[in-house]
C-alpha cells in the first residue's frame, strides 16, 4: 500500500468516513469568498471578514508555514430521523446539533492521525488541525481532495453520505500525493433547495446570504430577529436543516461515524413550553457540551418565543405574557410580546 493509502486506513479506523488529499494551494472559490464578504452576505459573523482571517484564507501556509498538503477528513452525523414537521407543542433542533460538539471529537480524532503518520513515515513533520475554527475555506480544500462536491445548497456534498457531513483539516508539511476531484457529481437542473428555502437566502453562487439564513439567524445571530423572517422561522429553535432534507443526495445513505456517541443524542422536538420555562443553569446542563450552547440562553428563549408565537399555542399565553412584562432582557420580552401579537 501507498503511504496515502495507508493514511486513509489509518483515518477510516479512527471513525472518519472520507479522506482525501489535496494541495496547499489558494482554494479555488477564495475570489467568492472576498465578493461573499465585500457584499456582506457575513452578516454578524465578523470573524469571516478581519483582515488577518482574508488574508489567512489566501492559503494554508499562512495558517501553517512550510504547508504542503491539506488533509480532508469527514465524519458523518446521521440525518434527521424524523423528518416530519414537529407537532404544535415541539420545537425544532437542526440534526448537527443533536450530538456532544463535534470540535473536540474531531480534534482528538485527527490529532491520533497525525501521530499515525509520525509513526508511518517514521520523521518528524509540521502539522495543524482545523476545526471549524481556523480561518481555512475547508469546502474547496474538501472538493478538491475528491470527498464531495460544493452543491447549490453550499453544503459539501458526497456520494455515500449526502451532506450530513462535518469536515475536518490536518495540514501538514509533507508533500502527498493528491487524490482528484469528484466528475460527473453537481446539482445538473435541480433547484429543490432554492425552492424550499423559507427566505430564498441560497445565492445563484451557491453561497448563502446569511442575513437571511434562518439556521444563521437562530444561531449566531444577537439581537432581535428582523421582523420579515420571524414567520418563516416556524418552529425552528436552533438551526434549519431545510435545503439538506430536501436535497435528493441525501436520501439513502452510508451509516454514520463511530466517532459519536449515539446513545447522546437529544431530542430533536422539545416541548416548546418546557423549553421556554428552563432556566439559565437548566439551558446550561441540558445542552451541555452540545452546539446548542452556541446561541446562548437569551438567543435561545428569544428562538421559543418565536416559535411559541408562530405555533399559536394557547397554554403558552401565561408563560408569554409574563415575560412580555417582566423579562429583564430587552431583545427575549420583545420576541415574547411579538409572539402574543400572532395570537
Ligand atoms: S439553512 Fe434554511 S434558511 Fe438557510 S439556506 Fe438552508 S433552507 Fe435556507
Ligand atoms: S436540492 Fe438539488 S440543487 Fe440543491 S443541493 Fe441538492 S441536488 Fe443540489
Amino acid at each position: 500500500m501507498s503511504l496515502e493509502e495507508l493514511i486513509k486506513a489509518e483515518a477510516l479506523s479512527l471513525g472518519f468516513v472520507l479522506c482525501g488529499f489535496s494541495r496547499a494551494d489558494t482554494p479555488p472559490h477564495y475570489g467568492a469568498y472576498l465578493d461573499w464578504v465585500e457584499s456582506g452576505n457575513h452578516a454578524g459573523m465578523a470573524y469571516m471578514a478581519r483582515p488577518n482571517a482574508i488574508e489567512a484564507r489566501y492559503e494554508p501556509t499562512r495558517l501553517l508555514p512550510g504547508c504542503r498538503t491539506v488533509i480532508s477528513l469527514g465524519a458523518a452525523y446521521p440525518a434527521p430521523a424524523n423528518t416530519q414537521k414537529p407537532q404544535q407543542n415541539q420545537g425544532s433542533v437542526a440534526a448537527y446539533a443533536l450530538l456532544p460538539d463535534y470540535h473536540q471529537l474531531l480534534k482528538a480524532a485527527a490529532e491520533i492521525l497525525a501521530q499515525k503518520i509520525a509513526q508511518l513515515t517514521d520523521q518528524a513533520f509540521k502539522h495543524m488541525v482545523c476545526v471549524d475554527t481556523a480561518p481555512i475555506l475547508e469546502k474547496d480544500y474538501a472538493q478538491n481532495a475528491g470527498l464531495g462536491w460544493i452543491a447549490r445548497n453550499s453544503c459539501l456534498t458526497s456520494k455515500a453520505y449526502g451532506s450530513w457531513l462535518f469536515l475536518c483539516e490536518l495540514l501538514v508539511d509533507l508533500p502527498l500525493q493528491p487524490d482528484k476531484p469528484l466528475t460527473n457529481t453537481d446539482c445538473a437542473n435541480c433547484h429543490r433547495c432554492q425552492m424550499a428555502c423559507p427566505t430564498k437566502a441560497i445565492l445563484p453562487n451557491r453561497t448563502i446570504d446569511a442575513r437571511r439564513c434562518l439556521s444563521y439567524l437562530t444561531i449566531e445571530h444577537r439581537g432581535p430577529i428582523p421582523l420579515a423572517f420571524r414567520p418563516l422561522i416556524g418552529q425552528r429553535i436552533f438551526g434549519c436543516d431545510t435545503c439538506q432534507t430536501i436535497c435528493p443526495s441525501n436520501q439513502n445513505l452510508q451509516n454514520t461515524s463511530s466517532l459519536f456517541d449515539h446513545a447522546q443524542a437529544l431530542d430533536p422536538h422539545p416541548d416548546l413550553i418546557e423549553s421556554f420555562l428552563l432556566t439559565e443553569a437548566e439551558f446550561k446542563s441540558r445542552y451541555a457540551k452540545t452546539p446548542v450552547l452556541r446561541a446562548k440562553y437569551q438567543g435561545f428563549r428569544r428562538n421559543v418565543a418565536i416559535a411559541l408565537g408562530n405555533a399559536r399555542l394557547e397554554e403558552a399565553k401565561a408563560a408569554l405574557m409574563d415575560c412580555a412584562a417582566n423579562e429583564a432582557d430587552e431583545v427575549v420580552r420583545e420576541a415574547a410580546q411579538w409572539a402574543l401579537s400572532q395570537f
